[in-house]
């Protein structure tokens, strides 16, 4: 199984970011230890600044190379909600040396994901409300509606380079609203009305 993160895939949080908007899509890889177990996040010694990020997770059905756009909805059935949790202090320094960003996103533990995921046909794709209370506080609100790029397209990309197999996951990009968490704090994450995570951070 492997995890593919989309970045920049919301403007407002490209622009919060301070990144330009992509042409296609921005992706990279965490590695299946990367899932978190449990529901306590604990801080890692080796970042000052952990960011949540919440983000659509799409879970791969069928195996595919080279999908086309227009038969990708067949390769995903059920949506979930996850964290892209990312040491930012890390992250900016990979990126002020052009180095890759794989220990500020691929580290152990990085990946929230809620334990169901939803039939996606209980859903109009482009318009699915999701949101993230910190201390039961909405810090980021999402409407797939502003993705720059859609489930299918991601999928019609990402295909071009690596199959795609059952049990892939696709954490497809977070909105604006990003921020640090601090031991004791608590995350939930919501798809419409439907709680579909909570974590500790320790
Ligand atoms: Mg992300």
């Amino acid at each position: 199984m492997k995890i593919i993160c989309i970045g920049r895939n919301y403007a407002e949080h490209a622009k919060e970011m301070k990144s330009e908007l992509p042409e296609e899509p921005v992706f990279f890889f965490k590695p299946d230890v990367a899932i978190l177990r449990g529901n306590r996040f604990y801080i890692p010694e080796f970042s000052n600044e952990i960011h949540y990020e919440v983000e659509l997770v799409i879970k791969i059905c069928k195996v595919g190379k080279y999908i086309d756009e227009k038969f990708a909805h067949k390769y995903y059935n059920e949506i979930g909600l996850g964290i892209d949790f990312t040491a930012r202090d890390i992250q900016r320094e990979c990126k002020s040396k052009g180095l890759p960003w794989e220990k500020a996103k691929a580290f152990e533990n990085s990946a929230v994901l809620s334990k169901n995921f939803l039939p996606k046909t209980q859903f109009n794709l482009n318009q699915i409300n999701f949101f993230l209370q910190l201390n039961q506080n909405v810090v980021q609100k999402g409407y797939s509606y502003n993705m720059i790029f859609s489930f299918d397209q991601i999928i019609a990309y990402i295909s071009k380079f690596v199959t795609l197999k059952i049990g892939d996951l696709i954490y497809t990009g977070t909105p604006a609203g990003v921020g640090p968490v601090k031991i004791g704090d608590k995350l939930e994450g919501f798809i419409e009305d439907t709680k579909m995570f909570n974590v500790e951070i320790r």
